[in-house]
């Protein structure tokens, strides 16, 4: 069995200074979460209160869909509604109300502020509240913001889960709740992980649908799949739950950590642990190694995006031989990423927050290996011969636990090969 108690704090980052940014940053707002979300909730719409701008943003990430009745729109705010001539409050219940009596498989409706229903101060939170009084029992409407004002991208999911732990049912009952939207099959496996331990009726924060039995209180404990929940998190404190430190589970280490946590919880014994996770351990500490040759001692650069930035350097030092060179994030918060800075070796630059120039400046003179950033940055960094991996494609694919830990190495290694390959071949 690895050890895998953290190292020393002497080693560990946890009380590392951290460069604290407030500058032009770079990265997408939260309505972006609405493309992961809408596909995880089989009965909720998500209504943005945006602007042209916002509904392409949510076109061109979610492609168009043909098939299927979409089950997120954009009601556009126009110039008369801006300039506050129009009463957006009725002309928001008008359309609610229209996509209600049309949809009537929708059971949640999320009212999701943007910078436009932001700058002519929308109250959102009042008209969830009288449309929930107009459409209840059978539709729950609820509201949280997505602009690019108050959030960066995986904000979005962070404030959707929040906005639905106040409305959870009350339960005192003895419970393991996992909190993060996952890919059903990546969510599968680790369900199935824990029920072969012996851990049955695992809750999961967002229920595919609005009527699933979930409840919280104080006899729920909780562990995040998402690093990026910190309201989440609160929110579920304030319902009397209590939170299981570990780290993520990304890799075959931090998915071992991850569950390893829960299963102290519940009192489960190292035979049963072992005998459940000895055979996907090896195959990830397998798959890892393969997918990560091309990583080793190889320099990575994390400009702040989506908040996995911490747990994933401490993947990429530990599990593929990488030297991080700074790890920055939007936010680091310690009650949430701790256990990961604890396994983090100093050395790198920690940073939170972001200047976009001055940081641009510290990667050109650091000239890393692999940068990974944003959309908006990879190509200009590219283009000045640096390789770059797409912070995006870290949260819509599917990476954790033991059966992606190849895959999530891999997404790391093919901009490196490409890179290699691009420098042997000058065509
Ligand atoms: Fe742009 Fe703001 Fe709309 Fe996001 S919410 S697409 S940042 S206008």
């Amino acid at each position: 069995m690895n050890d895998l108690s953290p190292p020393s704090l002497s080693r560990g980052c946890r009380d590392e200074p951290i460069l604290k940014q407030r500058g032009q940053h770079e990265v997408f707002c939260g309505l972006t979460g609405i493309i992961w979300l809408h596909r995880k909730m089989q009965d909720a719409f998500f209504l943005v209160i945006g602007s042209r701008t916002c509904a392409h943003l949510l076109q061109s990430a979610a492609g168009v869909m043909i098939f299927a009745e979409p089950r997120f729109g954009t009601a556009i705010l126009e110039e008369t509604d801006l300039a506050g001539l129009a009463d957006a409050q009725t002309e928001l219940d008008r359309v609610a109300t229209e996509l209600l009596a049309r949809r009537p498989d929708i059971k949640q409706l999320f009212l999701v502020g943007s910078c436009p229903s932001e700058v002519i101060k929308l109250d959102l939170a009042r008209a969830a509240e009288r449309l929930t009084e107009k459409h209840a029992p059978s539709v729950r409407v609820l509201n949280f913001s997505g602009s690019g004002i108050e959030t960066t991208f995986t904000q979005g999911e962070d404030a959707c889960l929040a906005s639905m732990v106040p409305v959870l049912a009350k339960t005192d009952a003895r419970q393991l709740m996992l909190v993060g939207a996952l890919p059903d099959v990546v969510e599968e496996q680790a369900v199935s992980l824990l029920n072969q331990m012996g851990i049955d009726g695992v809750k999961v924060l967002p229920a595919p649908r609005a009527d699933e039995d979930l409840g919280v209180g104080s006899g729920t404990v909780f562990a995040l799949t998402q690093p990026f929940l910190g309201d989440t998190h609160a929110a579920l404190e304030r319902r009397g739950a209590r939170h299981l430190s570990a780290p993520f589970p990304f890799g075959e280490e931090g998915t071992t950590a991850w569950l390893r946590a829960i299963a102290d919880e519940f009192g489960i014994d190292a035979e049963t642990f072992d005998r459940v996770t000895a055979a996907p351990r090896a195959r990830a500490r397998k798959a890892i190694a393969q997918a990560s040759e091309a990583l080793r001692d190889k320099s990575v650069f994390f400009f702040p995006d989506s908040q996995l930035e911490i747990p994933l350097a401490r993947f990429l030092t530990r599990e593929c031989g990488m030297n991080a060179i700074e790890v920055a994030a939007p936010f680091i918060h310690k009650g949430i990423v701790g256990p990961d800075l604890d396994m983090l070796a100093q050395g790198p630059t920690l940073a939170e927050g972001q200047d976009v120039d001055l940081q641009l400046e510290r990667c050109r003179d650091a000239r890393p290996d692999l940068t990974v950033c944003g959309l908006g940055l990879a190509n200009p960094l590219e283009a000045e011969g640096l390789a770059t991996k797409w912070a995006i494609e870290l949260v819509f694919t599917p990476v954790h636990f033991y059966e992606q830990a190849g895959d999530l190495a891999g997404l790391f290694s093919r901009p490196m090969r490409r890179a290699e390959m691009l420098k042997l071949d000058p065509a």
